[in-house]
């Protein structure tokens, strides 16, 4: 078993709609450089079935008007080589005022929150805008309100529940429906020391309660999907975060979450991406 590792050379303006494409294609994570994008595929997928998808791309430009220059590369890792992989790739970075997000395999920094996170085959380092986004709007809010108990839908790694469990919040509970994001965020919360988290298989529902804070950092058609089943989640008064959409898509979202019952409070843009605040 391994991995295929793309290294996709393309247009700033075009790197958005590729990663989405790429992403409902199967695409377990990627690492953004400033000319390209490296994305990572299970061997299991089949590289015949990985490179017209990524061939695909061009049309899916085209059609949009976008750049349509892109070209790629591609290795074949084998597992073992894989953690050998990732820990070149992830360096530490930092996150709101106090969060530094790191590997396992770095010291520690003094002063600041240190998040520990083991990747694995999940989504979630703090390398990408809306993890940052929500971890800074995180911050923001446990200081006065929400901070009783936070919710993440589609945790993967993990990163947000731990930096709600690091800031004193008492009951954290994070669902994903992809078992290596289980697995992964299980890890992680072990590796700091948090045993106030529950991860769970499976999506927001009802049956999880409801929480002070619900923060969900998808992509746009699953947060509209989802919302009948994210709103009754939050408590009244309490603080939905919702990112992973480009600008353009809040619109959809914000209705979809209105109709359930929310109301709009901010919206943050950073680069091409919106995250959203809403209250109930
Ligand atoms: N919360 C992390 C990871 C976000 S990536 C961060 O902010 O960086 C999005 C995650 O959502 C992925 O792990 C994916 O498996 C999961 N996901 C996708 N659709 C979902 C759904 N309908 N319900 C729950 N999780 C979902």
């Amino acid at each position: 078993m391994g991995y295929y590792e793309f290294t996709i050379t393309l247009a700033d303006e075009s790197r958005d709609a590729v990663m989405q494409r790429l992403s409902a294609s199967g695409c377990l994570g990627f690492i953004e450089y400033e000319k390209s994008i490296v994305a990572y595929f299970h061997d299991v997928t089949g590289i015949n079935n990985i490179i017209p998808e990524v061939v695909a791309c061009k049309t899916l430009l085209e059609n949009d008007g976008l750049e349509l220059e892109i070209s790629f590369d591609y290795v074949y890792i084998s597992e073992r080589d894989w953690n050998e992989s990732w820990k070149k790739k992830f360096k530490p970075v930092d996150a709101g005022e106090r969060f530094s997000v790191l590997p396992p395999w770095e010291d520690p920094k003094k002063d600041r929150i240190n998040l520990i996170i083991d990747p694995g085959m999940a989504f979630g380092t703090g390398h990408h805008e809306t993890t940052r986004t929500c971890l800074m709007l995180i911050e923001r809010f446990s200081r006065n309100c929400a901070k009783d108990s936070f919710l993440d839908v589609g945790t993967g790694t993990g990163i947000l529940a731990i930096a709600a469990s690091r800031l004193g919040v008492k009951r954290v509970a994070g669902v994903d429906i992809d078992p290596n994001a289980i697995d992964a965020a299980r890890r992680n919360a072990k590796l700091n020391n948090l045993d106030n988290i529950l991860i769970q298989e499976g999506t927001a529902a009802p049956a999880l309660g409801t929480f002070d804070f619900v923060a969900a950092n998808l992509m746009s058609e699953i947060l509209i999907r989802i919302a009948p089943d994210l709103a009754p989640c939050l408590e009244k008064g309490g603080i939905a975060l919702l990112s992973g959409m480009l600008a353009g898509q809040e619109d959809g979202v914000i209705a979809a979450m209105q109709q359930q019952g929310l109301e709009f409070m901010e919206k943050h843009v950073d680069g091409r991406w919106v995250s959203l605040v809403m209250t109930r």
